[in-house]
């Protein structure tokens, strides 16, 4: 397999894999996450980098809905921003989106 090939290969995977978890997905909420993967909305790739704090107003990233101040709210470093989940969104999002060991994309 040829270098070129191989990247190429590479820099799809992740994306078949969202597509067919878009597919697979069985609720409102997982959908929209996994299609937010899929168009860059929400972030691929975690760093070590992530805040568990309450919600003190805005939407979630995720689901679009209010992060109100008695809920965990996730904060994940994107670009050069954070996106804020809720805590059960987050773990819809860390579930989907690609990785193979710690924060890295397969
Ligand atoms: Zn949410």
């Amino acid at each position: 397999m040829t270098l070129v090939r191989r990247s190429r290969e590479e820099r799809t995977k992740p994306r078949h894999h969202i597509e067919e978890r878009v597919k697979l997905a069985k609720t409102f909420r997982e959908e929209i996450i996994a299609r937010r993967l899929l168009t860059g909305r929400l972030p691929r790739v975690s760093t070590a980098v992530i805040v568990g704090k309450p919600g003190d107003g805005g939407n979630c990233d995720g689901c679009d809905q209010p992060l109100s101040s008695p809920q965990l709210v996730m904060a994940v470093p994107f670009e050069k921003t954070f996106v804020h989940l809720h805590a059960g969104c987050f773990s819809i999002w860390n579930a989907i989106r690609p990785h193979t060991g710690e924060g890295k994309i397969s």
